[in-house]
């Protein structure tokens, strides 16, 4: 069974969230605080995917994702936050987050992210689509789809499911300029309802990891009001 860890302050929305959740058939880890969170993700076998308010009593949000972050690039992170500041979000991303809503929000929209999020870890582990070619190649870069790594010059990188999706996609069509739109459906699913902006946000967080310079790419390029093109 699919396992995720809910946590929010407001008695009243992490009950809803988890009863949602639970009728949809996750088993659900809820706690009222980060402290809390972190315990209950430790005495736990790890979750498929969280979903973390950003406002909380302690620990804030924004540690409590970058904390679970460091220890699991698998999980998929979902921020809930009351301010609809797009810093916020921005910020939220940069440290780990995989996607980000607003509230109030819709409890069916964030189902459906959280299966979103879901399907890409449970294909990570191979639950869905087999993978064809295990090692894509490109220049120095070696993307390992059954570790789920990327080396670079025989060095591994670490990245998140997204990140390591996005690269997939840039792999996949080397020297293609890829349109923000279609990297977003490629990764996010075409349900998605979400804004392009998520995908620049993973963009520079793949250039802080893998460029010698990360403001020069020489990697990941800019095309110019359409998108990004790998050159390996
Ligand atoms: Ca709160």
């Amino acid at each position: 069974m699919r396992r995720v860890l809910v946590v929010e302050d407001e008695d009243s929305i992490r009950d809803l969230i988890a009863l949602n959740l639970r009728m949809a058939g996750y088993e659900v880890l809820a706690a009222g605080s980060a402290e809390k969170g972190l315990e209950l993700l430790d005495q736990s076998s790890g979750c498929d995917a969280a979903i973390l308010d950003l406002m909380l009593p302690g620990m804030n949000g924004f540690s409590l994702c970058e904390t679970i972050r460091r220890d699991d690039n698998d999980i998929g992170i979902i921020i809930l936050s009351a301010k609809s500041m797009e810093q916020d979000k921005i910020r939220g991303l940069s440290i780990g987050a995989d996607d980000y809503m607003t509230k109030p929000f819709s409890v069916s929209e964030l189902l459906a992210r959280v299966n979103a999020l879901c399907r890409r870890v449970g294909r990570a582990a191979g639950q869905e689509k087999p993978v064809e070619e295990s090692r894509l190649v490109s220049g120095q870069f070696v993307l390992d789809q059954k570790s789920r790594v990327l080396y670079k010059n025989g060095e591994s990188i670490d990245l998140t499911q997204v990140e390591f999706q996005i690269m997939e996609l840039f792999f996949q069509n080397p020297g293609t300029a890829l349109v923000r739109e279609k990297i977003l459906e490629g990764v996010w699913g075409d349900n998605y309802y979400g804004d392009v902006k998520i995908v620049d946000v993973n963009i520079r967080r793949l250039r802080m990891k893998i460029e010698d310079e990360p403001s020069s790419p020489k990697h990941i390029l800019t095309v110019w009001g359409y998108g990004y093109r790998w050159n390996g």
